[in-house]
């Protein structure tokens, strides 16, 4: 983990030199546009990433130290609400919808209206919202989808299809690739490649057919260039659902595995020669993922991977510091994550997570081949111990106490039986306590959380309200707090598109 905090302190140190040039940006039209998503990124996830990067840095303050993220130097800030057409905690899909459109609609429903049906209101196919960059394309901007989780997922899906529901995953990856909106798609693959049944023509054949160039090793996607005309780029190294690794486990493997950073590199190098500019959208989408299981390393380090990538657009942005619009914000929180825990009271400990060495998934397959050879209690304690620093020996600030203990041993005994016995046991108790993620692993993330002083209130989304970043040309447009439909608006104004 030292290894890794010295790479993330490196970058921080490069990027804090790019923003200048950006900032002097006057109100001139936005040709160049960036919008960044951290899905599920509110305050307390930013917080806590500057933080644990703040007093990593500088382990003998006494007081707490906050290290800049690249988007949190920027010189606008605004505030968005969330909540969509019915509910206060919505989805990423409805969220996205707004942002892209500015429509509210139901939760899990893609650029599509609603409308009552017999059972209450429905989505409606007959209703479609133009999307923000279909009004890019008219303008001759290219577009650009790019992704740390699938690309026909909720979050990236807003930027090129419509859909009443979200889950119709096949149908979304063929309308980004035979729309003609986007000309740039890169990072997780598809989750239903040929269909939900298994029967469709391969998306990527449907890429190729339609003129994309489709890149799917390393080597082809660093070597991405203004000549490649449409590209499909998909990361070869995946790691759960289709998705890039987390940044917490692709930095700590070293393997040399693409970043969302590369991603949007790749992306820019495409587009920019275009003359009438870009409009790109860059999701970090296992933000929220690590949100819903409520493992704080794995949501700090994934914020480290979205502000990299937005680096990289202020970097470009030196050379076009007049028309380039940065702007970075959420979708919506995730896990009712906050900082402060009543165990802790005022203390806040970030240098405690310093001790986690992987992710929740990471976690989760070392347990799963523990439970298939029945691994003693003993030695999921020193697997828990290894790491997140977790110890039944007295005398260490991670020193396990009776009901640590006592919460484990339950979590061991619940997640060694079979998956088939533990659906049939469980009960309110176990959702509370485990949200349906592996026992154990999961009770690791909470006590190591707790113990430096963060607590996490769901597995869900919430309602809280979410920071908004801007720099560049039009950036002031996204000040003061407003809805999230604005984002639409706003982004409409700086570029100088009209509905
Ligand atoms: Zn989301």
């Amino acid at each position: 983990m030292k290894r890794i905090t010295a790479l993330v302190l490196a970058a921080l140190v490069i990027l804090a030199i790019g923003l200048a040039a950006a900032e002097t940006a006057d109100t001139s039209k936005a040709k160049y546009v960036f919008f960044f998503i951290g899905d599920g990124m509110s305050s307390p996830q930013t917080t806590a990433a500057q933080y644990y990067l703040g007093t990593r840095g500088n382990p003998d303050a006494d007081t707490p130290m906050a290290a800049p993220l690249t988007f949190t130097q920027f010189p606008v800030s605004g505030q968005i609400n969330t909540f969509d057409a019915t509910s206060f905690a919505p989805d990423s899909a409805s969220t996205a919808t707004s942002m892209s459109t500015g429509h509210k609609t139901l939760s899990g429903s893609i650029n599509v209206g609603f409308t009552q049906g017999e059972k209450g209101l429905v989505p409606d196919a007959e209703q479609p919202f133009k999307i923000i960059t279909e009004y890019a394309k008219e303008a001759s901007m290219k577009v650009g989808v790019i992704t740390s989780v699938s690309l026909d997922h909720a979050t990236p899906a807003a930027f090129y299809a419509k859909a009443p529901k979200r889950n119709a995953y096949y149908d979304i990856a063929v309308q980004g690739l035979t729309g003609g909106v986007v000309d740039f798609l890169g990072g997780g693959s598809y989750l239903q490649p040929t269909g939900p049944d298994k029967d469709q023509k391969d998306v990527l054949d449907v890429a190729r057919e339609n003129g994309f160039a489709v890149y799917n090793t390393r080597e082809e996607i660093r070597a991405v260039d203004g000549n490649a005309g449409n590209v499909l780029a998909i990361s070869p190294d995946l790691q759960d659902s289709s998705a890039l690794p987390y940044e917490i486990d692709r930095l700590a493997s070293n393997d040399g595995s693409l970043s969302l950073a590369e991603f949007t590199a790749a992306g820019i190098r495409a587009m920019e020669g275009n003359e009438k500019g870009f409009f790109m959208m860059v999701e970090g989408g296992k933000i929220d993922w690590a949100g819903h299981a409520n493992d704080v390393g794995a949501v700090i380090y994934d914020i480290y991977a979205l502000s990299d990538a937005v680096q990289v657009a202020v970097d470009f942005a030196r050379s076009h510091p007049e028309d380039t619009l940065i702007v970075v914000t959420g979708d919506h929180e995730t896990g009712g994550m906050t900082i402060g825990y009543a165990e802790t009271g005022y203390d806040v400990h970030m240098d405690y997570l310093q001790n986690q060495k992987l992710s929740y998934v990471a976690f989760d397959r070392m347990l799963s081949d523990m439970a298939a050879s029945q691994a003693s209690f003993d030695d999921v304690m020193a697997a828990v111990a290894e790491n997140y620093g977790l110890t039944r020996e007295e005398g260490s600030a991670l020193s396990l106490n009776a009901r640590d203990i006592s919460r484990l041993s339950a979590a061991y005994t619940f997640g060694m039986l079979p998956s088939s016995q533990r659906a049939g046991v469980t009960g309110p108790e176990e959702k509370l306590h485990y949200g349906g993620y592996n026992p154990v692993s999961v009770t690791a993330s909470h006590i190591l959380a707790n113990k430096a002083g963060i607590d996490f209130s769901s597995y869900s989304h919430t309602g809280v309200s979410l920071p908004v970043y801007a720099v560049g040309a039009g950036a002031e447009l996204f000040n003061g707090h407003y809805d999230n439909t604005q984002i639409f608006d706003r982004f409409m104004d700086a570029m100088g598109l009209a509905k």
